[in-house]
């Protein structure tokens, strides 16, 4: 595989703005592409076939992990996801900084298997201002939201298995931060290729 691409992991609890962050970083970076995983998930109302998710029957998405085509998977909600190995290394091949954009679970497999990887946790800056965005994102499923606060306080305790961990506070800080981590990977890979 070629070296020059970077592999990132992003995770966050939900409503923490994983999904923004990575809009905002397309806008300053023309490098960054977000692997497209494959589910047995239903597509929701304006989802695209290979822009959103590959979007597979369950055998379907079976057959993918016998013949090794998933570099992780996992179950979420009674459905799976799962992030498709050939284009992750295309993106890599073609020096692009890959992000799976994935739950802690899948995350820590990647971790494992791919020691190239390099991992992010967006925190929220607090749990109460998580809830209050949650509560401002959600109708007012009050179990809903007390579900994804008891999930997001088990992820925030993986956070510490992250290379970075950083505070989606003001947005644009958020980003700045997340694109001087990439600079400085990019460097120290590209350095340790030279040597
Ligand atoms: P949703 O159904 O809302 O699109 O995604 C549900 C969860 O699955 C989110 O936490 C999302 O980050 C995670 N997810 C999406 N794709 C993958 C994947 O390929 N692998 C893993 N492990 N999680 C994924």
């Amino acid at each position: 595989m070629n070296k020059k691409g970077l592999l990132v992991i992003l995770s966050a609890p939900s409503g923490c703005g994983k999904d923004t962050v990575f809009q905002e970083l397309r806008k300053v970076r023309n490098d960054v592409v977000e692997s497209v995983s494959a589910t047995t998930r239903a597509p929701r109302d304006g989802e695209e076939e290979g822009i959103n998710y590959y979007f597979k029957s369950e055998s379907d998405f079976q057959l993918m992990v016998v013949n090794d085509e998933l570099l992780e998977y996992a179950k979420y909600n009674n459905c799976y996801y799962g992030t498709p190995i050939a284009g992750v290394e295309k993106a890599i091949n073609e020096g692009k900084v890959c992000f799976l954009i994935i739950d802690v679970q899948g995350a820590q497999r990647i971790m494992s298997q791919r020691p190239d990887s390099i991992s992010i946790f967006l925190l929220p800056p607090s749990l109460e201002i998580l809830r209050s965005r949650l509560e401002n994102r959600c109708t007012n499923d009050e179990d809903d939201i007390n579900r994804r606060m008891a999930i997001a306080e088990k992820e925030i305790h993986m956070a510490s298995s992250y290379k970075y961990r950083v505070v989606n506070d003001d947005l644009n800080e958020c980003v700045e931060k997340i694109n001087e981590i990439i600079n400085v990977e990019l460097l120290t890979k590209n350095s340790k290729e030279i040597i």
